[in-house]
């Protein structure tokens, strides 16, 4: 009953501060058809992400693992006209759905896909740096790394957010058994919270308050 309550509080919090518009539903819509798998964030931390992006006010946004263009779009709608979002997505079928996504949205002109495995990637993106705000959501064995290109790629105030860094609690200390993923996380938390330039909370914000966001900013 607990449960239902929140949820139903969530439902009611989602529809008033973060409805969907046409642009993320045909996004959702375009990733079921192409039997993407269904592990996109949810609205509230979608416009999250907003809030932090107009926080700083983000004119560059670095996105790491995009899936169908959901989180995406939810950034790119915070960039003005002249701002960039660039996506970096290992799996080239990805990211035909990610750009035809945007471009329904009405963002093609403020995003760009690069395809490819994201640690080939970052280091291109030097001369584009520094960036306001970095979403990290690919594979999550390689986070520790992400988050040392992250720290790279950002400048005082540029905000970091990492999904899926709750896991059930399962991911705040080391266990022997657990598996590259799980350690990937773990090491990822650990990162955050001792780094001297790095000010970082850990939000478990997803539907079932099981799993959710790390957010840290650049000191
Ligand atoms: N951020 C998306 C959203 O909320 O709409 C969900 C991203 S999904 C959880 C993870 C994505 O990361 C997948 O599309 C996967 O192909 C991609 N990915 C996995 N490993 C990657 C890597 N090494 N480099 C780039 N992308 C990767």
């Amino acid at each position: 009953q607990q449960t239902q309550k929140r949820h139903a509080i969530e439902d009611e919090i989602a529809q008033l501060f973060a409805p969907e518009d046409d642009g993320l539903r045909h996004a959702l819509q375009a990733a079921k058809e192409g039997g993407l798998p269904e592990i996109q964030i949810n609205p509230i931390q979608g416009k999250l992400l907003q809030v932090f992006a107009a926080a700083n006010q983000s004119r560059k946004i670095l996105e790491i693992g995009s899936l169908a263009g959901y989180s995406g779009i939810w950034l790119a709608r915070a960039l003005p006209a002249d701002g960039r979002l660039i996506s970096l997505e290992l799996e080239p079928r990805h990211a035909e759905v990610i750009r035809a996504s945007f471009a329904h949205a009405g963002l093609a002109d403020r995003t760009e896909v690069r395809v490819g495995n994201a640690l080939d990637l970052l280091p291109g993106l030097q001369a584009a740096a520094p960036f306001d705000l970095i979403f990290i959501d690919a594979d999550k064995a390689g986070y520790p790394q992400y988050l040392e290109w992250a720290i790279k790629l950002s400048r005082p105030g540029s905000i970091i957010i990492a999904d899926n860094c709750v896991r059930d609690g399962r991911v705040f200390t080391a266990s022997p058994d657990m598996d590259a993923d799980t350690a990937g996380l773990v090491k990822y938390n650990q990162l955050t919270r001792e780094h001297p330039r790095l000010t970082t909370i850990v939000l478990a914000n997803d539907n079932d308050y099981t799993d959710g966001f790390n957010v840290a900013v650049v000191k």
